[in-house]
């Protein structure tokens, strides 16, 4: 069967680089196999769940650079959950239970006061129909458990049953189903809990590796037994550590400014994001390539360490920036169109000011000098009579990079002026900042119609 993996995003907040991650698993494991990548919404929770974070993580991942091949939502799809609910309850997979949250907390109280492991003690498989109608005329609604297989021929003496797996990212993996209480999977009010409908689409959809976050490792024991109990076999399985903050906080969708789209906002790159959501927490160097084929051949999940690790934005910054300063001039220039940079000039521009810009947007401000003019520079009188004097010694053109060496070298030999004397006031006069790109590359830029209109 060709490898088909799905990204499982509640569309409840902005996704972050820690979801970009467990995306960017899925998105290069496919693209290595050659296979198909599903974009599931799981959008059950119809209280939390927004359409416009659900097309704003579409937006965020087409940023990135990933195109799912078929996207469906968990909300259209409840008539498939439906048949597997009486599919499971006429299997005697699944059992009604009347429990309040109290009473069930009471239970675990009690449980752990007579050191007995806090799990669900089946109560509820010993109702008699008259109890349960009893409930049912005192209002109550059944919500209902999944029965793990976990037992021999009672279900009240659990024994320990080992689901094994070998994960992508952490090797061989254990779970005892002996350990967990019966999950439930449907609520009182009929709506799903996460497992089950999890579980049916990656049955339906063909799913045959899952890639996600090491917060769901017990999750898959249950899952693994629910598979089986919908006579399915279970997809591969792999976990990925998860990310904090610096200081060692979980990412959360909340935290907006670490969010994919805050991130996008603030003018960091895709593949600056992507390598390091992919590359952080791995025995791999984090370094940023350039593009997805690139980064693909650098992934392999099994690379992962297994504790969480810290993303810095600062470091982020950094894969950014050398991403811009090294990125030529066919890449860069669609994006320069958009900000009306073009014509014959944006090539040499864009070569000129790429070392010195922190993010593409900061060219414009580049090319607004070097278009129509330097921001505004502050001459002492004496610096003024000095430009003025050396603008007078211009060459004629035609001018090249050895144009600022030359000029430079006869204001030199008139004025007697050198070193930072010299070239200060030049470039202030120039481009109205203290800083930026090599005045040899902008001299041909500006040119001596441009340079002139500067005169001081
Ligand atoms: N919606 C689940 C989550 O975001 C998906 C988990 C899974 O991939 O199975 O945690």
């Amino acid at each position: 069967m060709s490898v088909t993996v799905r990204f499982a995003p509640s569309p409840t907040g902005q996704i972050h680089i820690g979801n970009a991650r467990t995306a960017l698993f899925n998105w290069l494991f496919a693209k290595k196999a050659g296979g198909r990548f599903v974009l599931r919404f799981d959008d059950t929770d119809v209280g939390r769940s927004r359409r416009e974070y659900a097309n704003q993580i579409e937006a965020d991942l087409g940023w990135l650079g990933i195109a799912p091949d078929l996207t469906v939502r968990q909300s259209e799809r409840f008539a498939l959950y439906e048949r597997a609910v009486e599919k499971l309850q006429t299997a005697g997979f699944l059992y009604p239970c009347y429990e309040t949250p109290e009473e069930l907390e009471l239970r675990r109280k009690i449980r752990l006061s007579r050191r007995l492991p806090p799990v669900y003690g089946r109560e509820a498989l010993k109702l008699s129909g008259e109890q349960k109608a009893a409930f049912e005329d005192e209002g109550r609604r059944p919500h209902w458990r999944f029965l793990l297989p976990n037992f021999d021929a009672d279900p009240f003496s659990p024994k320990r049953t080992e689901v094994r797996w070998d994960d992508i990212v952490r090797g061989p993996q254990t779970v005892d189903l002996a350990s967990m209480s019966d999950p439930v999977l449907v609520r009182e009010d009929g709506t799903f809990l996460y497992t089950l409908p999890s579980v049916v689409d990656d049955i339906d959809l063909g799913i045959t590796h899952v890639i996600r976050g090491d917060d769901h490792v017990t999750n898959t024991g249950a899952q693994i037994a629910l598979f089986e109990a919908l006579g399915a076999t279970a997809p591969a399985f792999g976990h990925h550590n998860l990310l904090t903050t610096v200081t060692g906080e979980g990412l959360s969708k909340r935290t907006g400014s670490l969010s994919i789209a805050g991130l996008r906002d603030g003018g960091i790159e895709p593949m600056a994001v992507a390598s390091l959501a992919v590359l952080i927490g791995t025995s791999e160097t984090v370094t940023a390539y350039r593009d997805m084929e690139a980064l693909a051949a650098q992934f392999d999940p099994a690379s992962s360490s297994k504790s969480s690790a810290k993303f810095d934005p600062v470091e982020l910054e950094a894969l950014s920036r050398s991403l811009i300063q090294s990125m030529p001039f066919e890449e860069a220039a669609p994006r320069l169109a958009g900000m009306g940079i073009g014509g014959p000039k944006a090539e040499p521009f864009w070569l000129a000011v790429r070392g010195n810009i922190e993010k593409l947007s900061d060219a414009a401000n580049w090319w607004r000098i070097v278009a129509e003019g330097p921001e505004k520079a502050e001459l002492s009188e004496d610096d003024r009579a000095f430009v003025r004097e050396a603008l007078n010694l211009l060459p004629p053109e035609p001018w090249d990079r050895e144009t600022w060496r030359s000029w430079t070298e006869a204001v030199k030999e008139k004025t007697g002026r050198k070193g930072k004397a010299l070239f200060k006031p030049l470039r202030l006069a120039l481009t109205g900042r203290e800083a930026g790109p090599e005045l040899a590359d902008l001299l041909p830029l500006l040119g001596r119609e441009g340079i002139s209109a500067r005169r001081p």
